[in-house]
């Protein structure tokens, strides 16, 4: 068993709370200031798998 992480869509921070202690439903992400009802959320381990993602990403629009 894995805990879950709120991962925010746009920064991919992990710096996500539930907004105004949950009243609204909503998320608010504190590194880039994203609000909104939809967050990701998965556990440590696919979070890491994106990251590396990423990194894999961004390394390759450098190449050109
Ligand atoms: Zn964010």
């Amino acid at each position: 068993m894995s805990r879950r992480i709120l991962v925010c869509p746009v920064c991919k921070s992990t710096d996500v709370e539930l907004d105004t202690g949950g009243v609204s439903g909503k998320y608010f992400c504190k590194s880039c200031g994203y609000i909104g009802s939809y967050v990701l959320e998965m556990t440590e381990g696919e979070y890491e798998e994106m990251l590396k993602m990423e990194k894999i990403e961004s390394e390759h629009k450098d190449e050109k």
